[in-house]
């Protein structure tokens, strides 16, 4: 019976640690968060003076998308090269954060403009913390 409650305290604990990774409710050191992103990349740049706006739901990241671009859009949250601003809404998992950092830094360390395709890549793989080396 002991064994059979060990498994379970390993499992609920797993369960919890995965379900805080993906929780809504986060604390976050932006600076912080961008050097792991860097890190994750393993892209440097010398400076980064992207903003961040936090904006109440999905609802008003479609219409700051509409202000600076015209249309609308589906997406949780953007970068906009545009203007170097983030738009994310209030509730959102901290991995769409991460990648929205990641567009942020890749477009501050390349001085040639990255292809779409490369952009969304980094991006996606600025989502997760890379495990240390
Ligand atoms: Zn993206």
């Amino acid at each position: 019976v002991n064994e059979v409650l060990k498994y379970y305290f390993f499992v609920l604990c797993a369960v919890t640690l995965v379900a805080c990774h993906t929780s809504r409710d986060w604390r976050v050191n932006p600076m912080e968060l961008e050097r792991d992103v860097s890190k994750t990349l393993q892209l440097f740049p010398s400076q980064t003076d992207y903003r961040i706006l936090i904006v109440p739901d999905r609802e008003a990241v479609a219409s700051e998308h509409k202000r600076i671009y015209g249309r609308s859009t589906k997406a949780p949250a953007f970068y906009s090269s545009v203007e170097n601003l983030i738009v994310i809404p209030m509730e959102c998992e901290i991995r769409v954060l991460r990648h929205e950092v990641g567009h942020a830094v890749v477009a501050a360390y390349f001085t040639a403009p990255v292809p779409r395709w490369l952009h969304e890549k980094l991006a996606q793989k600025a989502e997760v913390s890379a495990p240390e080396t």
